[in-house]
């Protein structure tokens, strides 16, 4: 098996591959209510070029990819990608992170065509918080998916929550999920990347302020968390089934631990979350697999050590990269 570095002797291993930028919700901080423009077809890259791509990038040295959005399970045939991505060899950990609304209806099939488990980011609990902050979703649907996801095995569940300042920063529904079920619930900080709800320093709530007002729900212990666990940190309940997660992208910065590289749904490599630099690897994949190695090995070489701190306007936003 291959090793991948950056220029900072940073082992790459894990791949996001964005296969949308379209989504059946419109979360207020990630999309415009209007939603985007509609690409022509041929923008998107196809089922063979992502197969290539990612076959590349197996032999350049990743071992893990992740399949995100936009919404993921909204562009057809998803479950077959899902299948062609499992049957990769030297490829044995394929996620998906999905806003659970058409999850009841594929878990099933995602399960039986290989993929492992699943991110589901629900932003609140209470169906009217939940439906003004996605515009019209269903709090409901995606909890009926987060049910199947476990039946099916899709383990370990994940949730993502993205706190908001008095949107959803009473964390008690979530902490009563981790009683309820076996799920792991990730608090992220707000990132100022996004369009519709702008970031602002005043509604940015860090982990450590959501951290102090945890001790108030019971006894938290020290825990590993879950596979896959990235660059959260998490905490138990004493008595509950899950545990809760914290990703602190804003107060903590985890460049030092970043294995990460992005593809977009054009085609364009991403090697850093915060920064606009990115290649367009079409013409690689179009050459084939040694040449997706070496275009790899180009961008990796421009990952920067760390992101920049201060605020600045992105190109893309969080639904055309894929968080
Ligand atoms: N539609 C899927 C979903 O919502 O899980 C996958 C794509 S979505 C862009 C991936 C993740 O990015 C979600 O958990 C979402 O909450 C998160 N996200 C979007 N904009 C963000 C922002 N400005 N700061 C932090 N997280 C953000
Ligand atoms: Fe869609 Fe996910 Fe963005 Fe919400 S966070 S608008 S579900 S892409």
């Amino acid at each position: 098996m291959s090793e991948l570095y950056d220029g900072f002797n940073r082992r790459i291993d894990y791949l996001r591959l964005s296969i949308t930028d379209r989504c059946n919700l419109r979360c207020t901080y990630c999309m415009p209510e209007e939603g985007i423009e509609e690409r022509p077809h041929g923008d998107i890259l196809s089922y063979e070029e992502l197969e290539t791509f990612t076959t590349g990038a197996v032999g350049a040295g990743i071992s893990k990819v992740r399949v995100t959005g936009g919404e993921p399970l909204v562009r057809k045939d998803a479950v077959d990608l899902i299948a062609m991505l499992a049957a990769l060899p030297n490829l044995n950990d394929v996620s998906l992170t999905t806003n659970g609304v058409l999850l009841e209806e594929h878990a099933a099939d995602l399960a039986k065509a290989g993929l492992a488990r699943v991110n589901i980011s629900i932003d609140s609990l209470d169906p009217a918080v939940y439906r003004k902050l996605t515009r019209w979703g269903r709090v409901d649907r995606a909890l009926s998916g987060l049910r199947k996801a476990l039946e099916v095995g899709l383990e370990p569940v994940k949730v993502n929550a993205v706190l908001l300042r008095g949107v959803n920063d009473d964390p008690s529904d979530f902490i009563k999920l981790t009683y309820d079920y076996p799920v792991h619930v990730r608090f992220i900080e707000h990132m100022p990347i996004g369009k519709s709800k702008a970031w602002s320093p005043e509604d940015f709530v860090s982990i450590g302020e959501l951290k102090e007002s945890l001790a108030r729900y019971g006894k938290l212990e020290e825990s590993a968390g879950p596979v896959g666990a990235g660059p959260a940190t998490y905490l138990k309940f004493k008595e509950a089934l899950g545990t809760v997660g914290f990703i602190s992208p804003i107060s903590r910065h985890f460049c030092d631990e970043c294995n990460r590289l992005r593809l977009t749904p054009d085609g364009r490599l991403r090697v850093c979350l915060f920064s606009d630099e990115e290649m367009d690897v079409r013409p690689a994949i179009w050459q084939g697999e040694a040449a997706v190695k070496a275009v790899i090995a180009k961008a990796l070489k421009t990952k920067p050590k760390e992101h920049a701190t201060e605020l600045q306007s992105f190109k893309r936003l969080m639904f055309q990269i894929g968080g």
